[in-house]
C-alpha cells in the first residue's frame, strides 16, 4: 500500500474487504473509479448509499424491499397458501428464476448452527409460526428449501418438528442439489427439478 497515495490505498483497502474481490482486483476496480467521469462515480456512490439507506425486510417474509412488504407478499396473484421456507434472499431469486413457484417465502436470514452458537432463537422462526398460526392466512403448505448441508437439514428438522402439531403439510426439497453447497448457487434446471420432487417430511 505504501505506493499508492493515500486516498486510493483507502479505496483499494475498502474494495479488498468485498467478496471475491484480491487485491489485484480491488487495484483494478480503484484505477477504473479514478478514471470514470465524476457523474458516473456519483451515480455509484449514489447507488450504494441508496440501498442502506432504502432496503429494509419485509414485515411479512423477511425478504429484502423498499416498502413495508416486498414484491411477492404484496403481489395478489401470488398462491397464498404455500410458504417456501430459504435461509437468505439470495435463496428467494434463486427460487424465482426457476419460474416454477408462485407461493410465498419465509426468509429465516441463517440456519441452526451448534458449532457457531446459532440457535432456533438467533433466526427468524417465530415470525413463521405466527404466519402459519393466523387464520387469515389460510397456510396449507410448507416447503422447507434450507441449503443441502448439515446446517440447512437440521434446520429443515427442526421446523418440520414444530409444524407436525399445526396440521400443515411440510416437504423438504429433493436431493440432487449438490450436498454441501448453497441453494443460490443451484443451477435452475437442477432446483426446478429438487422443487419438484419434494418429499414429505
Ligand atoms: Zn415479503
Amino acid at each position: 500500500m505504501k505506493y499508492y497515495a493515500k486516498p486510493i490505498a483507502k479505496l483499494i483497502g475498502k474494495l479488498t474487504k468485498l467478496p471475491g474481490i484480491g487485491p489485484k482486483s480491488a487495484q483494478r476496480l480503484a484505477f477504473y473509479i479514478m478514471n470514470d467521469s465524476d457523474e458516473e462515480v456519483e451515480e455509484l456512490v449514489d447507488a450504494i448509499k441508496d440501498v442502506k439507506d432504502r432496503i429494509d425486510y419485509c414485515e411479512v417474509c423477511n425478504n429484502l424491499t423498499e416498502h413495508e412488504r416486498c414484491n411477492i407478499c404484496s403481489n395478489d396473484e401470488r398462491n397464498r397458501s404455500v410458504i417456501c421456507i430459504v435461509e437468505s434472499p439470495k435463496d428467494i431469486i434463486a427460487m424465482e428464476k426457476t419460474g416454477e413457484y408462485n407461493g410465498l417465502y419465509h426468509v429465516l436470514h441463517g440456519s441452526i448452527s451448534p458449532m457457531e452458537g446459532v440457535g432456533p432463537d438467533d433466526i427468524e422462526i417465530k415470525g413463521l409460526l405466527s404466519r402459519i398460526e393466523d387464520e387469515d392466512e389460510e397456510v396449507e403448505e410448507v416447503i422447507l428449501a434450507t441449503d443441502p448441508n448439515v446446517e440447512g437439514e437440521a434446520t429443515a428438522m427442526y421446523i418440520a418438528r414444530l409444524l407436525k402439531p399445526l396440521g400443515i403439510t411440510a416437504s423438504r426439497i429433493a436431493h440432487g442439489l449438490p450436498v454441501g453447497g448453497d441453494l443460490e448457487y443451484a443451477d435452475e434446471v437442477t432446483l426446478s427439478k429438487a422443487l419438484e420432487g419434494r418429499k414429505q417430511v
